[in-house]
């Protein structure tokens, strides 16, 4: 027996049976575990190489400026949010495409660039994070900041995050570690108070801890099924290093603390021209990676999230053209609705106004213009269509008024 095993041996490498851990038997020959890993490295890398020349033909059209124009087509104002994010994210996918260095060539290392938003709710954060995704065609997931907590405390482990980035890439290992999490209410997780840590604080910095690993690139273990309710799932492996972190969040206040440090910088300038120029009424556009450390995020994970711009209030014009000039506006989407009714639906120029103005006078912002459309047409999209007769209808300021009047918009709030 012994003289008939010693006779096989690997086709791929010529080793001997008992030199192998496992020997696998195809029709024409035999194969051994090493040479096993090896062919599985040689299919990764193929695939990892077609995958990332189709991100460096996705970035051979889209420089930061198309970027930012196709960011245009869906996103009102933000422009400096736009650039800095188109450019970022440009970055970020260039050092991804780039091929290893020769051996003995210089490598120069292409930092990532994680993002941080900063912005009042509603002003289009997760409206940026999410048109991106779609334009690169890259896996997109969405994870609250608040719900994470320290491992091994009741809430979710920051690994959850990446659950969903699985999720959204069909379990693609390969096609996740591409993808784009952004992180909301980030804020939320900042340190309670000044003093480091007297008593734990497991969801403000235990959370910032745990994200640290996360955001500068890691192999995580990734539960497929999330929760520990499976102790018994098998890990997924998957590796941060690629993954584009956005995260968003309003810092309530932190604009005092930039008028602080902005006047406390003037001090000294007797002629204070500078301290003229400072527009007080947005303050957020000044702020910079010391103004979230006043606000209590800790400076390792400022370090990790390099890239910091802000985001505007949006005001009334704003607010009126996001109505109707985004791709998917609002009121293209109830004429769409309509039209597949055989009904030619228009507006009166006068409702849109009223429609902005409700949201600035009850501080509904841009995600309150959907409840007060939605309040004005729910009637009309009840009846018509089982109503054959009607070809038009024309949304006149009377009627919008007396539909609105009947909903009470006070109960239109969205917390
Ligand atoms: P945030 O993440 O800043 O809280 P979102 O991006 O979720 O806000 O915005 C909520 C909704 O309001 C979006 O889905 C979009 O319909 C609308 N919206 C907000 N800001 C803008 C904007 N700048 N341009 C177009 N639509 C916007």
């Amino acid at each position: 027996m012994a003289g008939k095993d010693s006779n096989i041996h690997c086709s791929f490498c010529g080793r001997d049976k008992q030199d192998t851990v496992v020997l696998i038997a195809g029709i024409q020959g035999h194969i051994c575990e090493q040479c096993i890993q090896q062919a599985y490295r040689i299919v990764k890398e193929e695939q990892d190489a077609k995958k990332n020349s189709s991100i460096s033909s996705a970035l051979s059209l889209l420089k930061p400026i198309e970027i930012k124009k196709a960011l245009d087509e869906y996103v009102i104002g933000q422009d400096t949010a736009k650039k800095v994010l188109s450019v970022a994210v440009y970055n970020h996918y260039k050092r991804i495409a780039q091929k290893p260095a020769r051996k003995n060539a210089e490598e120069i290392e292409i930092e990532k660039s994680n993002i941080v938003l900063v912005g009042e709710t509603g002003t289009g954060k997760t409206l940026l994070a999410r048109t991106i995704a779609k334009l690169l065609n890259v896996p997109f997931c969405i994870a609250d900041a608040t719900v994470l907590t320290e491992a091994g405390y009741v809430g979710e482990d920051v690994e959850s995050i990446l659950v969903r980035l699985l999720q959204s890439a069909d379990y693609d290992v390969t096609a996740a570690e591409r993808g784009i999490v952004f992180i909301d209410e980030i804020d939320k997780i900042a340190r309670k108070s000044d003093n480091p840590s007297i008593t734990r604080d497991v969801s403000g910095e235990g959370v910032q801890q745990a994200l640290l690993k996360l955001l500068e690139g890691s192999v995580v273990n990734v539960p497929p099924q999330g929760g520990r309710k499976h102790p018994e799932q098998k890990m997924i492996q998957v590796n941060t290093k690629n993954i584009l972190f956005i995260c968003g969040g309003a810092f309530d206040g932190i604009d005092k603390k930039i008028a602080r440090r902005l006047q406390s910088q003037t001090i000294g300038y007797t002629a204070s021209t500078e301290n003229n120029e400072i527009d007080k009424d947005n303050y957020l556009q000044y702020i910079v990676p010391q103004d979230l450390k006043a606000f209590g995020l800790i400076p390792e994970l400022i370090g990790r999230l390099p890239v910091l711009t802000h985001l505007d209030p949006l005001d009334r014009a704003a607010l009126r053209s996001i109505l109707t000039e985004p791709k998917n506006a609002l009121m293209k989407q109830y004429v769409r609705l309509f039209e597949m009714d055989n009904v030619k639906l228009t507006f009166d120029p006068e409702v849109l106004d009223h429609i902005v103005d409700k949201a600035m006078e009850y501080k509904l912002g841009a995600r309150g213009l959907r409840s007060i459309c939605e309040a004005i047409m729910v009637d009309a999209m009840f009846d018509i269509p089982s109503d054959g007769s009607v070809k038009r209808l024309n949304i006149t300021l009377e009627y919008a008024r007396e539909k609105l009047s009947k909903a009470k918009i006070e109960k239109l709030r969205v917390a």
